[in-house]
């Protein structure tokens, strides 16, 4: 890698980085590639804003939803939330050992909950909501 950069420092028309639409304009080449970085950056902070609305979008869904507070299968520790999404969502998180689960129905929920058991699933890692 080293050597073949400096092999393009004397030979820049070699450089197939320096070359747009078949014509050698290293300057325009430079120029596109920072256009690039920009937009890519540009994409990148558009999508870390919306994943933040999402995450508080959601984390204000669940205050609203949040059914009863329970003893978790797992860690044992009154910690496992439920939240009723909908009518038909119900999904239990562990504010302590992170573990999760959801169903149709709240016993549903804290079945498949139980049924991860030594799975180590955390919900902050990428739940199921
Ligand atoms: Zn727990």
């Amino acid at each position: 890698m080293g050597e073949w950069s400096e092999y393009f420092e004397d030979f820049p028309e070699e450089d197939p980085a320096n070359w747009v639409n078949g014509i050698f304009n290293p300057e325009l080449a430079a120029r596109n590639r920072s256009l690039d970085h920009k937009q890519t950056e540009a994409k990148k902070s558009a999508n870390s804003e919306l994943n933040a609305m999402i995450v508080k979008a959601k984390s204000e869904t669940k205050a609203r939803s949040l059914l009863i507070t329970e003893d978790c299968p797992q860690c044992g520790l009154q910690e496992l939330n439920t939240y009723k999404i909908s009518d038909r969502f119900y999904l239990c998180e562990c504010q302590d050992c992170g573990i999760y689960g959801k169903g149709t129905s709240h016993q549903i929920a804290l079945k498949n909950t139980a049924a991860a058991i030594g799975e180590s699933k955390d919900w902050r890692d990428g739940s199921a909501y």
